[in-house]
C-alpha cells in the first residue's frame, strides 16, 4: 500500500545514520536495530497501568484528620469536595492531573502502539509521544502536592495520611512510565518513506 521500508536508520545513541539492516551502530557500536517486540512490552506495561488506575480511583486516597474527626476521600470525592467548597481552580487541577491526563496517556500510548503501520499524523504522533515521555515523572508530584496543599490550605486539616489508593496510583504512574519508556519512538513512521 505504498509503504516502503526505509533504507537508513538513525542511531538513537549518537545520531549516526546507519543502513537499516545493520544491528549495531557503525560509529558507536551500540544497538541500532528497531525492536518490534517493544510494542508487546509497551502494551503489557500499559495494560498493567490501566488495571491499577481502577483501584486508584475506587479506594480512598487520603485520610484527613481534623481535631477528633477523620475523613477519607477518593480522588473523585476529593474533587467534589473541593468543588463544593468553591475551590474551583484546585478541583480542576486535581481532576486534570489525576483523572483526565492519566487516562489520555493510556489512550495515546495505546494508539501509538497499534498504529505503527500507519503513516498518518506522524508529526502529531511524535508530539504526543514527547508529551507522554516528558510529563511522566511529574505526574506523581502534581497530584500529591496539589492534594496536600489544597487540603492544608482550604480545610486546615491537622494531618493528611495517604490511603490504599495512593499506592495504586503510584503503581499506575510507574507502569505508565515503563510503557512509554519501552516504546521505541523510532517506530513512528518507520514504515513510511
Ligand atoms: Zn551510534
Amino acid at each position: 500500500m505504498g509503504t516502503i521500508r526505509r533504507k537508513y536508520v538513525r542511531c538513537p545513541h549518537c545520531g549516526f545514520t546507519n543502513y537499516s539492516n545493520s544491528e549495531y551502530c557503525y560509529r558507536c557500536n551500540l544497538k541500532v536495530k528497531i525492536d518490534y517486540s517493544s510494542i508487546n512490552k509497551s502494551l503489557a506495561f500499559l495494560f498493567t497501568a490501566f488495571i491499577f488506575y481502577i483501584p486508584a480511583n475506587i479506594y480512598p486516597i487520603l485520610q484527613s484528620n481534623k481535631f477528633l474527626a477523620s475523613y477519607t476521600n477518593t480522588i473523585i470525592s476529593g474533587i467534589f469536595e473541593l468543588w463544593g467548597d468553591g475551590d474551583y481552580p484546585i478541583a480542576i487541577i486535581v481532576f486534570l492531573a489525576s483523572v483526565l491526563i492519566p487516562f489520555l496517556k493510556f489512550v495515546i500510548l495505546f494508539y501509538l502502539n497499534i498504529s505503527v503501520k500507519s503513516c498518518k499524523y506522524l508529526k502529531i504522533k511524535r508530539k504526543l509521544y514527547k508529551f507522554v515521555e516528558i510529563s511522566g515523572p511529574w505526574s506523581l508530584l502534581d497530584v500529591f502536592v496539589v492534594f496536600v496543599l489544597g487540603a492544608l490550605i482550604h480545610f486546615q486539616y491537622v494531618s493528611i495520611i495517604p490511603q490504599k489508593a495512593a499506592l495504586y496510583f503510584l503503581l499506575m504512574v510507574i507502569f505508565t512510565i515503563l510503557s512509554s519508556m519501552s516504546f521505541d519512538e523510532r517506530l513512528i513512521g518507520e514504515e513510511c518513506e
